[in-house]
């Protein structure tokens, strides 16, 4: 009797396929960013810019002014591998661009509503495409720019168990930032700007490595780092490192590169940490940018999509090579400590230092460097740690303004010098302010008094908020929607053992295990930059408590500046104000940080300006 066996295999629908396939692809709404930014990195792109909502579960938009897709394209792009990178399988050894698989969009359009808008320069009309539950929902010709726009909306709506297991906003925020910072800081030649329910966070235009990565870090951020470069045949080393004085408790801005690709190597990692061997406490980590360029050939990058491991052909050679290129840095930097500020990105290094032939790390540091020793050595200019912070910056040589303006190459023009204060009785008319971007104008006798908004308030604030530092707790105002955030365990430590600080601060916060409550913060803070603002902080701690610096000082600018960054003047009289309370302060011309606040620009100037 024959028996009829029924049949067990059958092909998974297209959709099915495609949200089982998007459980690689897309993990969380970080792998979004990701993989949009690359392919707008991949269409070449000169501008990009991110918009946030809610940690990404409810809106990831992102326009690029890259090469957009005809109408044809736009369709195809949401396919599952379809790709217009790569034809072959030899393209695969290779590789220029980022994605090479073509499952990004397909994924994406499987577990989300997405919206793309794109145009090519040369069409007159873009198109309009909507997927929605991986079908097209709408496809029309739309009037846009050229470049592409897609929105990504309720992420997972179709998959609640991964809905489920997504973090809070913020934590999924935080993961969405070093998305975009991965990509942003390996491509400083593209603007980027991004935003986090309707808040800048970052705005970063066009500039060289050095410039992006002082961006990154933030102001006088060009004290902080030197440069690295070598070349063989084998990998070309490029970057900045932070100087032995800024090693962090937190394992903080640690970021390798192969060929502009963002990848995370514990074995690199170690050869950095012993390259600073002895220049560092231990269980400090150094900060890091950098980056290799290595034959395509000879990495490989065809692992799992969302992991950030690549492995290396000659990895124990780039090892010995990282190294000694490190140390030689380190060496060459304490023996000249300013040198960092002259160079450009085409490195004057002294002649062997490029092209050095493969040998084993050679040691080449100072070696009366000693950065436990508050009297310096060596270098003697290179450190300041037992100084006080009040005039010394943070943990690092001082300041000089002209040192940190001349790092940067753009537009940055020294003021001239200042003859004599400005005070308020120069304010001729309060009626006459004019707001311009961060700036207040108004006229004086000799010309027009140029006021920087921003670092007037950060003096304003720092006066009010010091002196009662030290006193009585900053005022705090409780937060409608309690925070949540998990912490390393670095961070927990640090957190505990200074939690009166933090009150003193006029934070509200309670550890519970790993997580973090904030149930109030200090009145000065925008509540959505509370907990960028503890993290900072958290971080200033460990450093200040590690360098015993002037610990109030350091908090109470730290906590200034993050407020002062939320802080717009939108109307003549809150300029009026603001210029009334920054003349109250004793020292109205200089910002907490030693920046000018105030330039007068003479008649002789202005006519200098329209000649
Ligand atoms: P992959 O990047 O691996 O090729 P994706 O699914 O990310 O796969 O994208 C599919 C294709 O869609 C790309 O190969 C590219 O041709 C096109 N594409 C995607 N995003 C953009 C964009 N922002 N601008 C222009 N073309 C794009
Ligand atoms: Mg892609």
């Amino acid at each position: 009797m024959a028996m009829f066996i029924m049949q067990v295999i059958k092909r998974l629908p297209t959709q099915l396929a495609n949200q089982i396939a998007a459980g690689e692809v897309v993990q969380r709404p970080s792998s979004v960013v990701k993989e949009l930014m690359e392919n707008a990195i991949d269409a070449g792109a000169t501008e990009i810019s991110l918009s946030i909502k809610d940690g990404g579960r409810t809106l990831i938009s992102i326009q690029d002014n890259g090469s957009g897709m005809n109408a044809e394209d736009a369709l195809l792009c949401f396919e599952r591998h379809a790709t217009s990178k790569i034809v072959a399988i030899d393209d695969l050894f290779k590789l220029t661009t980022m994605g090479f698989r073509g499952e990004a969009l397909a994924s994406i359009g499987a577990v989300a509503h997405v919206s793309l808008k794109t145009k090519r320069e040369a069409a007159l009309t873009g198109v309009h495409i909507k997927m929605e539950g991986g079908n097209i929902a709408l496809n029309e010709e739309v009037v846009c720019l050229k470049g592409t726009l897609i929105e990504v909306k309720n992420l997972f709506y179709n998959v609640p168990a991964r809905r489920n297991f997504l973090k809070s906003d913020s934590i999924e925020f935080n993961h969405i930032e070093d998305a975009f910072l991965y990509i942003a800081i390996a491509h400083p030649e593209v603007s980027f700007i991004l935003h986090h329910n309707n808040q800048a966070i970052y705005n970063l235009s066009s500039a060289n490595l050095k410039r992006r990565v002082t961006d990154v870090l933030g102001k006088n951020a060009g004290d902080r780092v030197f440069p690295i470069a070598s070349e063989t045949d084998i990998v070309k080393l490029t970057g900045f490192i932070g100087k032995p004085e800024t090693a962090k408790k937190t394992r903080g801005s640690q970021f390798f590169f192969v060929n502009k690709r963002f990848f995370k190597s514990s074995y690199f990692n170690h050869a950095v940490l012993k390259a600073f061997e002895g220049l560092i406490p231990e269980k400090t980590h150094p900060t890091y940018f950098i980056f290799l360029e290595v034959d395509p050939a000879k990495i490989d990058v065809n692992i799992h999509p969302t992991k950030t491991e690549i492995k290396f052909e000659e990895e124990r050679f780039i090892y010995s090579i990282l190294l000694s290129t490190i140390r030689q840095s380190l060496g060459m930097f304490n023996l000249m400590p300013s040198l960092d500020f002259e160079l450009e990105t085409a490195f004057d290094l002294p002649a062997g230092f490029n092209k050095q032939p493969i040998v084993e790390p050679t040691i080449q540091v100072d070696p009366n460097f000693n950065p436990f020793n508050p009297q310096g050595g060596g270098g003697g200019k290179s450190n300041g740690f037992s100084k006080g912070i009040k005039e010394q910056g943070f943990g690092s040589s001082t300041p000089s303004e002209a040192d940190w303006r001349s790092f940067y190459t753009i537009n940055e023009t020294p003021l001239p010098e200042q003859q004599q204060l400005p005070g308020l009785a120069d304010v001729q008319s309060m009626a006459d302010l004019l707001l311009v971007g961060r700036y207040i104008f108004t006229p004086v006798k000799t010309g027009v008094m140029m006021i920087d908004s921003k670092r007037a308030i950060e003096r304003i604030l720092y006066d009010e908020s010091i002196e009662s530092f030290v006193k009585h707790p900053l005022n705090q105002q409780m937060l409608l929607f309690p925070i949540e955030k998990t912490l390393e365990k670095q961070e927990v430590r640090i957190v505990s053992n200074h939690l009166k600080t933090f009150e003193q601060l006029g934070f509200n916060i309670a550890l519970q295990e790993e997580v973090i409550h904030i149930l109030g913060a200090p009145e000065i803070l925008h509540e959505n930059g509370v907990v960028q603002c503890l993290e900072e902080l958290i971080d200033r701690v460990a450093y200040s408590e590690q360098h015993q610096e002037d610990v109030a000082h350091s908090l109470v600018l730290q906590m200034v500046k993050h407020a002062a960054r939320y802080h717009r003047i939108s109307n003549k009289s809150e300029a009026e104000m603001q210029i009334q309370r920054l003349f109250s302060c004793p020292d109205h011309t200089l910002s907490p940080s030693n920046e000018p606040i105030i330039q007068i620009l003479a008649f002789e100037q202005l006519n200098q300006l329209i000649k």
